[in-house]
């Protein structure tokens, strides 16, 4: 069976995959999600972190400390900017996967929502999701 879980960033230098099943889809509202995507949300398939194979030189990392005080570890292109992943080892060393660069992502149904007390006036978070306000205590 082809696995969900197979992307790539917008200029094709980067590619990724994995065979796990998501854990759970989430809309994050947080304001690094953002400024990263530089717009009002991110919608990300988790899966675990260790189940994802990158394939491309181009591969970038940027690393802050997320809300648990434990490394928050985003992949993206350094040729294209694209954001592909972010690896949370203070969230059950998940990754989060950016939907929109699933090269199929027709199966994509997020969840939850999170983070919602920063979510942008001009795109409020969906009533019909439940949310949290900042971090799920998972
Ligand atoms: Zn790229
Ligand atoms: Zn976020």
């Amino acid at each position: 069976m082809m696995s969900k879980i197979r992307g790539r960033c917008l200029c094709g230098q980067v590619s990724y995959h994995s065979d796990e099943e998501p854990a759970v889809q989430i809309m994050c509202h947080c304001p690094d999600c953002q400024k990263q995507t530089g717009t009002a949300f991110s919608v990300n398939v988790l899966v675990p972190t260790k189940s994802i194979i990158f394939e491309g030189e181009a591969r970038r990392q940027y690393v802050v400390l997320g809300d648990t005080g434990k490394p928050v570890v985003r992949n993206f292109c350094g040729n294209c900017g694209s954001p592909l992943s972010t690896e949370m080892e203070g969230f059950g060393n998940l990754a989060a996967v950016k939907a929109a660069t699933l090269d199929d992502d027709s199966w994509v149904k997020p969840e939850i929502q999170i983070f919602s007390d920063t979510a942008k006036h001009y795109c409020t978070p969906n009533d019909e999701l439940k949310k949290w306000p900042r971090n799920p205590a998972f």
